[in-house]
């Protein structure tokens, strides 16, 4: 089993062809959040419960 996220599926990210696959969701979700600084600015300690809720939805078994 694997866990994708592709961030052109996050509304506004829609030009950004980045996509994380990994073994498991918490795995994939670190290289969200590492992708999130470097790519696109954005502080993860920032982040609410909604948005890593949100993330974590986008997660899909592929
Ligand atoms: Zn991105």
């Amino acid at each position: 089993m694997a866990f994708t996220y592709r961030c052109r599926d996050y509304p506004g990210m829609e030009a950004c062809p980045a996509s994380f696959t990994a073994e498991n969701a918490d795995e994939v979700m670190k290289h969200v959040e590492l992708h999130a600084r470097e790519a696109h600015g954005e502080d993860p300690t920032q982040w609410s419960q909604e948005d890593r809720k949100q993330l974590q939805a986008m997660v899909v078994a592929s």
